[in-house]
């Protein structure tokens, strides 16, 4: 009985779709609210540093390069980002979003999960004059 129990499973099971998908060859779309990566809009930042303090892992930072026409640049780790939404939720001024992308993080270096936000020229001035220079490897450019 057991013999044939089990053969109508196996032949059951050849007509049922799966219900595992190839991963990562096929990939599921994330949730909307799922917490991924930060975005930061750098023409509605004020340099306020609120969210540089609310951050719980200290991992925010905001670079003034001129704080009169709004130029900023903001960094942060997202292998150190506790995806609490904190930062988000103090910012005063729409700067900051919660992205359901990028949830998939990987790196083989430690600076392939620092983050780099603002326009091209204040991104490339940063990097210039950082201590880490061009070592940080996951670059985005916002506004
Ligand atoms: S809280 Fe918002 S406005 Fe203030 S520094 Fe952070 S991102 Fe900019
Ligand atoms: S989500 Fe939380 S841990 Fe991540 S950068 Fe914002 S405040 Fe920091």
């Amino acid at each position: 009985m057991k013999l044939i129990g089990m053969l109508a499973d196996v032949i059951r099971s050849l007509f049922i779709k799966p219900a595992t998908t190839k991963y990562p060859y096929i990939k599921q779309d994330p949730p909307e609210r799922y917490r991924a990566k930060l975005s930061y809009d750098s023409s509605k930042c004020t340099g306020c540093m609120q969210c540089v303090r609310d951050c719980p892992t200290n991992t925010i930072k905001i670079i003034v390069i001129d704080r009169k026409t709004k130029q900023f640049v903001m960094t942060y780790n997202i292998g150190e980002c506790v995806y609490c939404k904190q930062c988000v939720y103090n910012c005063r001024f729409d700067a900051l979003h919660m992205t359901n992308k990028l949830w998939e993080s990987a790196s083989g270096t430690k600076a392939g999960f620092k983050m780099i936000y603002g326009k091209r020229k204040n991104i490339d001035k940063y990097l210039a004059e950082s201590a880490e220079g061009n070592s940080q490897s996951a670059v985005e450019e916002k506004a």
